[in-house]
């Protein structure tokens, strides 16, 4: 099969959150199985340098945006056989410090940004030679594309134009901007209804996306059911409710090749689910780094985190006012929301010998607090699927999780099936629930050989995109036929 991404970030090019990992991820897990795939994506400051071996596609894009003409270079890099990255080089767009916002405020020109994207995207899809068969777009960054698809398979009346996917990964990030910025979209104005593009008189991209796709996922089966309900839906419940027979959940997988516990440049201690001396080593390591007293008598909790209200910070910091009175250390690696560091900060000054924080973005970091820590905390609001818990299991550490999304797909609880069991779920959200759930926590770590029995479940799961990719070309299958 020969599919074409379409996404606004990609591991290890450009990485805000999940999305960058996950389309890294189904990437290339389907070139590894002979498909043909192209990602295009932003050139994003830094990645030139980063990314000696580009090489310039021939014919520069020049792209109608309204009544004006954006012209864009497109750069190749082919990181393995049968994957090709197609990077847009539009410095006026994308150059720039950050992905999507400066100062804690989104760019002002996003909308145009990100319609340029969504633009290149459904131009290479009609004019690359190798002729995609399948468009796969993410989140709303990209939305815009399986209309402009659309168009063009109403309009240039080609014999076999491409399918559209999209995978939803968060549908609380919708693209919602004034309704003057469709004119930058280029199409008549009879797809801004309100069973087009159109959101209260706004133009909503990812409410487009839902409305044109021909197949629509999202990142776990438990949050397809979840947005199609008011409380989760954040206002498009009703419109996927009317596409729920194109509607399917897949929850992400796990590139093994980065998070692994043995030859893992990023982990200097190896290990494995019989032999867990590095992590305890990897351990006593983290505590040091965050200065904590390196004791392997009290159990190390730990987060790494957007920090934001969708992430669970506030029965979290909630929880831990509670916890940190008992034997139990607690390190954080976050970046977000300014209240939330100030939050975090006093309480850590309140305990030093008992919590430590980091604040920034750390790839390096974030897995070596995955494979010190004993427990992770991820208490999320609302979690559409979630890689962190996935990568804890891998690591070794047991995720307390919240029973949403893709956590309660992922996470089994110890009070469940024992041959399964790999994690500590909670239901209510509360900090009280949390706390109860932390406690448990601490009597598992009081008993080491059946906290070593469901680190071993962890471990030894299965959350590979060899799976997952199945499931996706399954999708694509069934849309060709
Ligand atoms: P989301 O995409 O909603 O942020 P996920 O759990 O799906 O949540 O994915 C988050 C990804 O971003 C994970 O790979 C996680 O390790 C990473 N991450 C989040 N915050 C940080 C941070 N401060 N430093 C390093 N990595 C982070």
């Amino acid at each position: 099969m020969r599919i074409l991404h379409g996404t606004s970030e990609l591991f290890p090019y450009s990485k805000t959150g999940g999305l960058a990992d996950m389309v890294d991820g189904l990437a290339k897990a389907t070139a590894k199985l002979g498909h043909q795939v192209g990602v295009v994506t932003p050139l994003y400051r830094g990645i030139r340098e980063q990314t000696p071996a580009l090489q310039l596609l021939d014919s520069r894009l020049e792209l109608s945006m309204g009544m004006l003409s954006v012209s864009a270079r497109v750069w190749t890099h082919q990181p393995r056989p049968n994957l090709t990255i197609y990077f847009i080089d539009q410095p006026e767009f994308f150059d720039r410090a950050s992905l999507y916002m400066h100062n804690g405020s989104d760019y002002l020109d996003n909308a145009a940004r990100f319609i340029f994207l969504s633009k290149c995207v459904a131009h290479l899809a009609r004019h690359l030679p190798w002729q995609p068969e399948v468009v796969h777009v993410h989140d709303w960054q990209t939305a815009l594309a399986p209309l402009l698809v659309r168009h063009q398979r109403d309009h240039d009346g080609r014999a076999t134009p491409p399918r559209t996917v999209l995978t939803i990964h968060n549908v609380a990030f919708q693209g919602v901007f004034p309704p003057q910025d469709f004119g930058l979209v280029n199409v008549p104005w009879s797809y801004f209804t309100v069973d087009g593009a159109e959101y209260y008189g706004r133009l909503s991209c990812l409410k487009a996306g839902i409305v044109f796709a021909d197949a629509i996922i999202t990142v776990s089966p438990r949050y397809a059911r979840e947005i199609m309900q008011p409380e989760l839906g954040c206002g498009l419940d009703g419109v996927l409710r009317r596409r729920a027979d194109v509607l399917t959940g897949i929850l992400n997988g796990v590139d093994y090749e980065e998070w692994k516990t043995t030859g893992n440049p990023r982990l200097p201690h190896a290990y494995s689910a019989t032999r867990l001396l590095g992590k305890n080593l990897h351990k006593h390591a983290l505590q040091k780094e965050y200065g904590l007293p390196p004791r392997s008598d009290v159990p190390l909790f730990g987060t790494v985190s957007r920090l934001t209200d969708q992430k669970g910070i506030d029965i979290e910091l909630g929880a831990l006012e509670e916890m940190l009175s008992a034997p139990m250390q607690f390190v954080l690696l976050g970046s977000g929301s300014s209240h939330f560091v100030q939050a975090f900060t006093d309480l850590a000054r309140r305990h030093p010998d008992k919590m430590g924080v980091r604040f920034g973005f750390n790839e390096d970091l974030s897995h070596r607090i995955e494979a010190g820590l004993d427990f992770f905390v991820m208490p999320s609001r609302f979690e559409p699927c979630g890689l962190n818990q996935m990568y804890s299991l891998r690591y070794g550490t047991i995720p307390i999780v919240r029973a949403t999304g893709g956590l309660d797909d992922s996470v089994t609880d110890i009070t469940e099936d024992m041959g399964q069991a790999n994690g500590i779920k909670f239901t209510e959200y509360s900090s009280r629930a949390l706390a109860k759930a932390m406690r448990k926590a601490l009597a598992l770590y009081a008993q080491p050989p059946l906290l070593c029995h469901y680190r071993g479940n962890g471990m030894n799961a299965d959350f590979s995109w060899d799976r997952t990719c199945l499931e996706y070309l399954r999708v694509y299958e069934r849309k060709l036929a």
